[in-house]
């Protein structure tokens, strides 16, 4: 079976015709494979859903128990056979719960990475390389110049700000799905035992990585009333980045905008959104972590989608990889 008729690009996201099911599929159907929690791979309305089950109890968090309807768990590593197709799941390192899935039939295995990345990460599993015939990588930071410096030098510059600057609030736009847990992790891993403030569009997802076993530390609401220290001087309080952009944002005492993303290494992102101390951290690999990755699982074939397709698929060309873009659509860097 050639891997282009196992799974092909469809308007409604990867489809597999043989298993008659869609991989993060971004409009309903009937049945959804899917690789994590993020909003733009993880949709409502959906017939019937497998995938892990974190990324499950992420979903019915975020859209409330009728999310889907029916769910079933894959368990990493399990071989589950849909329709005469054999599919498994593996970890991807990105957030809580996320998987790669493997697909497989007539011989051929295909592996849809969904996001990942390989830097060790407390709140998560780590990548698993699974060998296969045609591995999809994602390419947020797809081009050469994207180096991501180590996290907790990034981690250790926001401590820093908190030395210099204890009448400060330092208020910190991190995404409610990884990124927020991650950066309170690295920071209770790097000794910072004061209470973390967090907006309320966190207290949930945070909630649930504390069930789950992720020390988190103290964490507080994030509100005005009824706290000793209103201002949060001194403090370290987290929000969305929605919720950076609007007015949140300046209730605080004289306040640091920090902001933790991939995007951060370009000043002119950092600029537009205020942010005075820009934090690179990344739940994707950068070009070198892609790179090496495309090397160490050596695909017979690899398939580039959501990001900076164009040079991934020419760096496949030029180290003898045979490689095209799928030009899916929809997907944004949420969780970036
Ligand atoms: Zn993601």
């Amino acid at each position: 079976m050639k891997p282009d008729s196992l799974l092909y690009p469809a308007p409604k996201g990867l489809y597999c015709e043989k298993g008659d099911f869609y991989i993060d599929p971004v409009q309903p159907v009937e049945r959804a494979l899917i690789t994590h929690g993020h909003s733009d791979h993880a949709r409502t309305g959906h017939g019937r859903v497998l995938a892990t089950r974190e990324t499950l109890d992420i979903m019915r968090i975020r859209y409330g128990d009728l999310f889907c309807g029916a769910s079933e768990v894959a368990n990493l590593g399990e071989t589950i056979v849909v329709n005469g197709v054999r599919v498994s799941f593996h970890p991807a390192g990105h957030v809580l719960g996320s998987a790669q899935i493997a697909v497989e039939a007539g011989g051929r295995r295909i592996v849809v990475s969904g996001d990942y990345k390989r830097r060790s990460d407390p709140t998560c599993r780590p990548f698993e390389p699974v060998p296969c015939d045609v591995f999809i990588t994602e390419a947020t930071f797809g081009l050469p110049v994207f180096h991501h410096p180590d996290d907790r030098s990034e981690t250790a510059r926001l401590l820093a700000s908190l030395k210099q600057f204890p009448e400060r609030a330092h208020v910190v736009g991190a995404y409610a799905l990884g990124k927020a847990q991650r950066l309170i992790a690295l920071l209770r891993q790097q000794g910072y035992d004061e209470p973390i403030h967090i907006h309320g569009a966190l207290a949930k997802l945070c909630e649930y990585y504390r069930a789950e076993g992720i020390d988190l530390g103290e964490l507080r609401p994030a509100t005005l009333a009824g706290d000793t220290r209103p201002d949060f001087a001194g403090g370290i309080v987290i929000g969305p980045p929605s919720a950076f952009a609007d007015r949140w944002a300046r209730r605080f005492a004289e306040p640091v905008a920090a902001f933790a993303s991939g995007w951060m290494l370009i000043r002119q992102r950092a600029k537009q959104r205020g942010v005075e101390l820009p934090l690179v951290i990344s739940d994707h690999c950068d070009w070198a972590e892609l790179t090496g990755t495309i090397r160490e699982i050596a695909p017979a074939e690899v398939w580039v989608t959501h990001g900076r397709e164009e040079a991934l698929v020419r760096w496949c060309e030029l180290a003898g990889i045979p490689a095209r873009p799928l030009h899916l659509v929809g997907y944004d860097d949420e969780g970036e």
